[in-house]
This record gives structure tokens, sequence and C-alpha cells, in this order.
């Protein structure tokens, strides 16, 4: 499966309504050192505590478009985004992925 999937960079992904992208302290440190940021004002600008209240995750918009996401469908951190994103399909995928992943559905 993952060896045939390609990404139709549709963006839906870091749509997901209520989805959760933790971020570690490495994570964090490396994001924030791409954006020019110190680790404390990334972190109280652009994270938030996850429900579970484990971690911290990456604030979402209203809609539930990662801040991250542009509107071409592009992720701005991209070089330093989380493991969670540059793993997905590849190493990991919820039971309901095929739904929101075009990607991983058998039509071209
Ligand atoms: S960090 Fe990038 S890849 Fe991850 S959800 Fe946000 S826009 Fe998508
Ligand atoms: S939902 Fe699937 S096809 Fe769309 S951007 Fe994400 S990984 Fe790529």
């Amino acid at each position: 499966m993952t060896q045939a999937f390609q990404c139709r960079r549709c963006g839906a992904c870091c749509r997901i309504k209520d989805g959760i992208v933790r971020v570690s302290e490495a994570e964090i440190a490396r994001i924030a050192a791409y954006l020019g940021m110190s680790e404390a004002d990334f972190i109280a600008r652009e994270t938030e505590i996850a429900p579970d209240r484990k971690s911290l995750m990456l604030k979402s918009l209203p809609d539930g478009a990662c801040a991250y996401l542009t509107a071409g469908n592009l992720c701005r951190i991209n070089s330093v985004k989380p493991d969670k994103c540059r793993t997905f399909p590849f190493e990991w995928t919820n039971a309901d992925s095929a739904q929101t992943c075009p990607g991983l559905r058998s039509t071209p």
C-alpha cells in the first residue's frame, strides 16, 4: 500500500476537525528555530494543551485546519514539521484515514 502511495497534495489530512498534532520538546525546538522564534514564544503563541493534558499540540484554526496549512495546501513548516505529519500515512493510519485521504483510496 504505502509503496504505491501518491499524495494528492489536497491538504485534507491537515484539515481534520478536532485533529491533534502533538509536539515534543525536540519538535518545539526545531520548529521554533525554523520560525525564528524563542521556544517560549512558540509555545505561547503556536501551541495549546492537548485535550488529554499530556502534551502540547499545534493550534488549529476555528475550522479545524492547521494554522500552518497554506491556501495552496502546502505546509509552511514542511522541512521541520512534526513527526506525526512526516510519517503519515507511511508509518501510521487510523481506521478512517482512507475516508480522509484520497491517496489511500484505490482510484487514481
Ligand atoms: S504542520 Fe504541516 S503537515 Fe502538519 S498538520 Fe500542519 S500543515 Fe499539515
Ligand atoms: S490527505 Fe492524503 S493525499 Fe491529501 S495531502 Fe494528506 S496525505 Fe496527501
